[in-house]
């Protein structure tokens, strides 16, 4: 922690419970009992309103994510060693270095390429050699699924599989949790539990491929798809891990008016 303690305003406080207990009740009546990880995108927001909800006594929630390196090195330092953070933006090769190294980084869920792998890997490695204590760090691999441009991640197929298997068999610091996707925007919108998306779709089939290819148990591997917009639809498709950012924080400002404590 800080030296000098974070400010919690308490009617900021109460509406971020609020908001949050509501996504988490929306969660639990669409997830039919099955455990859906619920991880609450925190980018651009001041670390203030994350503390405020890793304290308050009815949620004390944990997991955190965030899009850029240097956001979440920052807020990792300032806030309590108990949360859990997971790093969900576009990963570059020079910023894997400074993750591996955050003791209490849970999860890189981007990950898209054998060097990026390799290197969070490595460094991983030497961290927990100099601490037995701090865990190996959990992996989504990112699939485009909606095949834009824009988009980082695998394609789906042998590129998906490749790294899966490279992940498993020659990266002994990383733990495979599963697969994750964005989607595109489009299909989010039009997302119901009613109407399959269809990058969905794809990253499940992907899941089943990639488990068939490497011998892994049905079910071993997890999907991380869902976000505001389509969060309970995907859940209704299988999502084990859902990153819900405006709808608990409200609408993010721009980058550079963000603030890292307010
Ligand atoms: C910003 C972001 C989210 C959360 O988006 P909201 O629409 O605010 O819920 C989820 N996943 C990723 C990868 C993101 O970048």
């Amino acid at each position: 922690m800080s030296s000098t303690p974070l400010k919690i305003d308490p009617a900021r406080a109460s509406a971020l419970v609020s908001q949050l207990q509501s996504v988490q009740d929306r969660i639990l009546a669409v997830a039919k009992g099955r455990p859906v990880r619920l991880v609450a995108v925190s980018k651009l927001k001041p670390a203030n309103d994350i503390l405020a909800l890793h304290q308050a006594p009815q949620v004390q929630h944990a997991h955190f994510g965030e899009n850029y390196a240097q956001e979440l090195q920052q807020k990792a330092e300032l806030l309590p060693r108990s949360i859990q953070w997971h790093f969900i933006g576009g990963l570059q090769t020079t910023h894997c270095k400074s993750l591996a190294r955050i003791p209490n980084l849970w999860a890189v869920s981007s990950l898209d390429t054998l060097k990026k792998a390799q290197t969070l890997n490595r460094v991983r490695g030497e961290v927990i050699s100099s601490d037995p204590s701090i865990p190996k760090l959990n992996v989504h691999v990112q699939v485009n699924t909606s095949g834009e441009e824009s988009k980082s991640g695998c394609s789906p197929g042998q590129e998906t599989v490749d790294l899966c298997k490279a992940i498993v068999t020659e990266c002994p610091h990383l733990n495979l949790l599963g697969l994750m996707t964005i989607g595109a925007i489009a299909r989010s919108k039009a997302t119901t539990p009613e109407n399959e998306n269809e990058d969905f779709v794809v990253l499940r089939e992907q899941r089943d491929l990639v488990e068939k290819e490497l011998g892994l148990d049905k079910g071993s591997l997890e999907l991380s798809m869902g976000m505001s917009e389509d969060f309970e639809g995907a859940i209704a498709m299988g999502s084990g891990e859902v990153r819900v950012g405006s709808t608990i924080f409200g609408e993010r400002g721009s980058r550079q008016d963000a603030k890292l404590v307010v």
